[in-house]
Order: structure tokens, then C-alpha cells, then sequence
């Protein structure tokens, strides 16, 4: 037992995550996932992925077959996704409105693509004639936006873009992980190829997998590469091998196999990762796509509203902000980090800063998944206005309160 006094068991404190994710996550999930596991092949267990995948393509709004989880944090299904379509010196276009439009050109350059990036000034968004002027010039072979920006706070709308995509014969990514479940997407309406996402913000669960759907035409073109690269692999002394970038983890046509009739061995599936997000999914669909969409703009409306009569301002272009999460101006003479240290460790309420151009400029404030709640929104108004007049900057108490419990009215 001695051994053990220098290793004390877990006990984090109880917090209340109110930032841009990760969130409290629903009881219900928790459950879930201490369920003891069954074997990788049990029919249990394969039923349990087909279920999977017949759930998320309801909540995805597709008929995509292929409609899975990839094991890791969002980014796993990202990469997955970018590094079985690419091919080295392949043009993609990357629409930049923040920190996660920058993520996804990274990421493609590791995979040798010819990244082309535009931009806009953080806290905007495009208009869809910009990028379809971008996509004339450059001729990509796929454009990679990102939903919902958590850096900025903005949504990209895309409903438009797929159109522009298949007139010019582009192929059209989008990481939703921020806004799925919060803000509408259409994935077969908009003419999505790839979609990607994560449990810890609207859903409701763990960061650890990632939810992807891939439509037959991008399925087509990783089958297509995939067969070239088992030549190439076979064939150790055939030209250009070094240019390909090869994922064992992350190749999509071996995790199809293994999704798949085929059932042939690939990694072991998560099996508490996929119990997570089984259950985030039927949460949502139980609540319904729409009623959890209106639940996250109704409390950030209540924060938008709370804020801005506390005397603060918010970031960017509000007509595109996200529902579930609001960027904050830092007053003039108020020092962001130490509010967020009061606010933690005196309310054991965790709020968001920044990266890039807005480190230190902005605080920002999430209400999603299993915080989207009332009682979350109000703790958190008053917390935060307590904390500012604690710290120099003075409010009409109790104005914030009233100005969100109008929003509930
Ligand atoms: C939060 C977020 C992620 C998170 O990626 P992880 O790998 O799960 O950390 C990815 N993309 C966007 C747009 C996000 O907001």
C-alpha cells in the first residue's frame, strides 16, 4: 500500500465547462461507457457497428453507406479522410477564417498536396462567389472548409458550395466537429463528399472519436487509390513510392473492409469509444436534430443577450456566429487570464481564451451539448459579472441575469 500514497486515485474537481469544448458530458454517456466489452467479431459487437452507422446517417441527413467512426479526437477523422484521398501534388483549396481553417492546410501539406489558401480577416466569413472565384482560377481537385470556426466563433455557410463543387467537379470536405448537432447540416442536400466531426462539443461526449461520412464518389476515388498503392506497396522498386504518404491507421479503404461485409481485421474498434458515441447519437435523436439545433440558439442567444448587457461586446459578425459558442471582446484594462483564473477557481467555471491574432483580445463562452442548459447560462452570466466587478470593471448587477431570463421568456 505504500506505493500507492504517491499515486493517489483520480479525483478531478467538479467543473463546470462552459468554454469551447471539451463539455460536462450527459451522464447518459457515461453510462455507456462503462458497459463491459464484448469481442471485436461477437454479432453483438458488429451489430452494435452497423447500428452505428444506421444511426449517424440520420443524424448526418445522408444515404452514404459509409458512415463510421474513426478511433481518435477529431483530427483522427480528418487526417483519415485527407490522407486516403490525396495524392501527393494534388491542388486543395482551404478557405481560412481561423485557427481550424489553418489545422486542415496543414494537415493536407503533410499530405503533399499543393495547398491554396485563401482568407478573410477573423470573425468573417465567405461569400460563396469568392470561393467559386478562387475555384476557376486554381482548379482544385477538392475544397476543405471548415463548419464551424471555434476560434472565431463564425459559421461558414455551405449550403451553396456544393453546388460550385460539382458544376467545377471539386470534391467538398467539411470538419462540422464544432457546429454538428448545434447548427443545420445537410450532408446530401449540400452535395457533401466527406464530413467529419467529434463528440465533445454539441454532442454531448468524450473527445476520443470522431464520427465520419463519406459519399460513393469520394469512395470511389480512395478505392480507386487504394488499388494503386497495394501495387506500389507490393512493388518496392516502382518510381514515386517515396512521394506517397502511407497510413496503416488512418487508411479509409482497409477501415471500409473492416466497417464492411468483409469484416477483415484492421485495428480493434474502440469498443467504449463506440458505446459513447452510439449513445450521443440516440441522445440526439431522441431530442430531434431540429429541437437540439433551436435548444443551442436559444441559449446563446440567453449569452449573447447576458453579455451585452453586463456592457460587453461581442466578437465578430454576429449574423454568422455559431449558436453554441460566443466570442467576447476583453475590455480595455481588464486582464483576460486573470478573470479566467477567478472564474475557476472561485466558481470552478471554465470559460475559453484564444490563439493567433485574438490571444488575449477575446474570452469565449460555450453553451452545447449537455451544457446547453438554463442553469448552466445563468451560473455562468452571473459568475463572470461578479468576477468583472471584482476586478475593476462595473456593471449593473443582476443585469445580465434579467437580460437572459428575457431571452427565456
Ligand atoms: C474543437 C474542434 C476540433 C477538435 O479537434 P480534436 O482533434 O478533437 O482536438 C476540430 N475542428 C474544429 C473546427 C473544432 O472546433
Amino acid at each position: 500500500m505504500k506505493n500507492s500514497v504517491n499515486f493517489p486515485p483520480l479525483n478531478p474537481p467538479r467543473r463546470l465547462l462552459m468554454g469551447p469544448g471539451p463539455i460536462n458530458v450527459d451522464p447518459r454517456v457515461l453510462q455507456a461507457m462503462s458497459h463491459q466489452l464484448v469481442g471485436q467479431y461477437d454479432p453483438v459487437m458488429t451489430g452494435y457497428m452497423n447500428q452505428t452507422m444506421a444511426l449517424y446517417r440520420e443524424l448526418y441527413k445522408t444515404k452514404n453507406q459509409w458512415t463510421l467512426l474513426i478511433d481518435g479526437t477529431s483530427r483522427a477523422g480528418i487526417e483519415a479522410i485527407f490522407m486516403s484521398v490525396i495524392k501527393p501534388n494534388d491542388k486543395v483549396l482551404v478557405p481560412v477564417f481561423g485557427r481550424f481553417g489553418l489545422l486542415l492546410c496543414e494537415i493536407a501539406k503533410r499530405c503533399r498536396a499543393e495547398v491554396h489558401k485563401i482568407e478573410v480577416p477573423w470573425g468573417e466569413v465567405f461569400e460563396p462567389e469568392q470561393i467559386e472565384k478562387a475555384i476557376k482560377e486554381i482548379k482544385p481537385r477538392m475544397l476543405l472548409t471548415v463548419q464551424g470556426d471555434t476560434s472565431t466563433t463564425m459559421l461558414q455557410p455551405l449550403a451553396d458550395l456544393g453546388e460550385i463543387c460539382k458544376r467545377h467537379g471539386v470534391l467538398f470536405y467539411t470538419d462540422a466537429t464544432a457546429s454538428f448537432g448545434g447548427n443545420p447540416l445537410e450532408t446530401d442536400a449540400w452535395h457533401l463528399d466527406a464530413v467529419s466531426t467529434g463528440l465533445q462539443k454539441c454532442l454531448g461526449g468524450p473527445p476520443g472519436s470522431s464520427p465520419i461520412t463519406l459519399s460513393d464518389a469520394i469512395v470511389e476515388q480512395i478505392n480507386h487509390r487504394k488499388h494503386i498503392e497495394e501495387g506500389i506497396l507490393a512493388d518496392h522498386h516502382e518510381q514515386g513510392q517515396e512521394e506517397m504518404v502511407y497510413s496503416n491507421y488512418f487508411d479509409l479503404g482497409m477501415i471500409m473492409d473492416y466497417w464492411g461485409a468483409e469484416r477483415l481485421n484492421h485495428h480493434t474498434e474502440a469498443t467504449s469509444m463506440l458505446f459513447a458515441a452510439y449513445e450521443c447519437g440516440r441522445l440526439l435523436l431522441e431530442e430531434g436534430i431540429d429541437n437540439s439545433i433551436k435548444r443551442h440558439k436559444l441559449h446563446g442567444d440567453a449569452v449573447l443577450a447576458g453579455i451585452e448587457a453586463m456592457g460587453l461586446k461581442p466578437f465578430g459578425d454576429l449574423k454568422n456566429r455559431m449558436n453554441n459558442v460566443l466570442g467576447i471582446h476583453i475590455p480595455d484594462g481588464i486582464d483576460g487570464e486573470e478573470v479566467r483564473s477567478l472564474l475557476l477557481n472561485d466558481f470552478s467555471i471554465e470559460i475559453g481564451s484564444s490563439f493567433g491574432p485574438l490571444k488575449g483580445k477575446i474570452w469565449r463562452i460555450g453553451t452545447m451539448g449537455y451544457n446547453a442548459r438554463k442553469d448552466c447560462v445563468c451560473e455562468t452570466l452571473t459568475a463572470l459579472e461578479s468576477v468583472l466587478n471584482r476586478v475593476g470593471f462595473k456593471t449593473t448587477q443582476g443585469a445580465a441575469f434579467d437580460a437572459a431570463m428575457q431571452v427565456y421568456q
